[in-house]
């Protein structure tokens, strides 16, 4: 009933629903959770496209063009998963809980998702390692604007690097009371349809090549927010010979010790929009599944745990192509 391959194919009675594919599915409809690249797709039939209206108009900012989409579908009932803008949870024909990519607590102007109690779930499992256990968002945010205020008192210029998508809207909230924040044009034109969706997010800021056409970057310190591009990219070190800055990223995996230096950054802070492995056990008890299906991320590791908690539990493999679509 519940198998993997173009995404996930969920089977009810006659019925067939596709989630999330990477390429076109025939089905009786298919279900886009959210506007990261790893769960867009091209459609190129004619079935059924159910999404958010925001996801639509993100994936179009984004290079995908969705085509018509139903906010609303017989059998399906969408739930806000709180990790991007636009981002549902689908429960389907009242049977199964799909949580696409899910937050477990408020972040900025983003709230928590929310769930719905079912028999089969099928559960995002991207930090589903006991070690990931995320600190407090208001505490994260203390540290780096103490660290902000530390090197901007030395005239040191910071780099905050996160997904274009999501994480970036949420820093340019976030540390908005800093002056001057350039962004990149990356940036710049999701913030924009963030604004146009009802986000508060500061109108004012101009891009990092507008900054550098007006000599502006000469004159330091100062805040340029980029995708999470990583320190050995051609464009930091470029920015850290040249302005001497210093590089924050923010990305759950900045848990794991060695992740800063994998990714060759000054600092790393754990703020996420997925959710913690706390969050994720108590998202399963919420939900009270008779059947749990984890997938992405340590899929394998969070079945055999939630096995061990007496729960009937097995990994969906082959959704995603590898870790490296959690960079992008
Ligand atoms: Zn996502
Ligand atoms: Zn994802």
């Amino acid at each position: 009933m519940v198998s993997s391959g173009n995404g996930i194919t969920v089977k009810i009675r006659d019925r067939k629903y596709v989630l999330d594919p990477q390429r076109p599915a025939r089905a009786d409809a298919i279900f886009v959770s959210h506007a990261h690249v790893d769960h867009l797709h091209s459609p190129g039939l004619d079935t059924p496209l159910i999404a958010s209206k925001e996801t639509g108009l993100l994936a179009k900012a984004r290079g995908y063009e969705l085509g018509p989409i139903r906010e609303e579908f017989e059998g399906f009932e969408l739930y806000d998963s709180g990790h991007i803008l636009g981002s549902r949870a689908a429960l389907i024909e009242g049977e199964v809980f799909y949580t696409g990519d899910f937050a477990g607590r408020p972040r900025g102007f983003m709230g928590k998702g929310r769930v719905a109690r079912s028999p089969i779930l099928i559960v995002e499992a991207t930090y589903g390692l006991d070690r990931y256990i995320f600190p407090a968002v208001g505490k994260i945010v203390d540290e780096v604007n103490r660290l902000i205020a530390s090197l901007f008192a030395k005239g040191v210029p910071v780099v905050l690097m996160g997904y274009p998508l999501g994480k970036a809207q949420l820093l340019t909230y976030l540390f908005s009371s800093w002056e001057p924040i350039y962004l990149h044009s990356s940036i710049r034109n999701l913030n924009r349809v963030y604004r146009a969706l009802g986000v508060d997010l500061r109108e004012d800021l101009i891009s990092y090549t507008e900054a550098q056409e007006r000599g502006l970057l000469d004159r330091r310190p100062w805040i340029l927010l980029t995708p999470a591009f990583g320190g050995r990219s051609p464009f930091i070190r470029r920015l850290k010979g040249r302005y001497g800055a210093v590089t924050i990223l923010f990305t759950g995996w900045a848990i794991d010790n060695g992740y800063k230096y994998a990714r060759a950054v000054d600092y790393a802070f754990p703020l996420s929009d997925h959710c913690d492995h706390r969050e994720l056990l108590e998202l399963v008890r919420a939900v009270n599944p008779e059947k749990v299906y984890t997938v992405h991320g340590f899929a394998v590791e969070l079945a055999a745990e939630l096995r061990r908690y007496g729960y009937d539990a097995e990994p969906l493999l082959g959704v995603q192509a590898s870790m490296m679509d959690y960079v992008k």
